[in-house]
């Protein structure tokens, strides 16, 4: 990876800058039980499927519940911070260009507070439109990418624990878009993916 001196990092937010997955878990199955849901899948479990949809999917009312609740303040209020990635995005606060996620646009003001809250750079957060649904979040996130690196006239290197983003952004090949997988709860090993302190020394020696 060759990235050069002038690039402007952008930040996914769930399981990259904050824990959503414990959260996640507990008030899916909460409702679920609820619901008369059984045999329902335990955090380890949650883990190894790949988080919610392939945890929870086969659920009967998950998708619908699932993408309200997403949506929810309630949900989306004070979640935990990922300490070692709040000290490398704030030392790199100068490289931050924009926070991109999948999270809907209904609640893009709330998560701007909440990360200026935990102490985050402030930053333009580049929710998915209503338009988007949850399965296009990849080449959406990408085609957003493309835009705004030729908007901004600058390289950008997309920080994010998704490995089907990840391998999208390789095989686009675009000289401007730049990956880092980040070794997130839910992403599997042995896709290359880095730890905060290891992306910490790829941003220092750009610097
Ligand atoms: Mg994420």
């Amino acid at each position: 990876m060759a990235i050069t001196p002038e690039t402007q990092i952008v930040l996914d937010i769930d399981e990259t800058l904050v824990d959503s997955t414990k959260r996640h878990h507990s008030k899916l199955s909460r409702a679920g039980r609820l619901l008369g849901w059984t045999d329902m899948p335990n955090l380890e479990d949650f883990l190894r499927l790949g988080g919610s949809h392939g945890a929870f999917g086969q659920y009967p009312g998950y998708f619908d519940l699932n993408a309200r609740m997403c949506a929810a303040e309630w949900f989306n209020r004070n979640m935990e911070v990922l300490p070692e990635a709040l000290e490398v995005v704030t030392a790199a606060d100068a490289m931050v260009a924009f926070y991109l996620t999948t999270r809907p646009d209904v609640i893009a003001a709330l998560t701007a507070e909440e990360l200026e809250k935990h102490g985050y750079p402030q930053r333009e957060v580049i929710c998915r439109p209503a338009d988007i649904p949850v399965e296009d979040t990849t080449p959406w996130k990408l085609s957003v990418l493309k835009k705004k690196a030729s908007e901004l006239g600058k390289p950008l290197l997309m920080i994010d624990d998704s490995v089907p983003l990840h391998q999208a952004i390789l095989e686009e090949k675009d000289p401007n878009i730049y990956t880092i997988l980040y070794a997130g709860v839910r992403t599997p090993r042995g896709n290359g993916e880095k730890t905060w302190g290891e992306i910490q020394t790829i941003l220092k020696n750009l610097r």
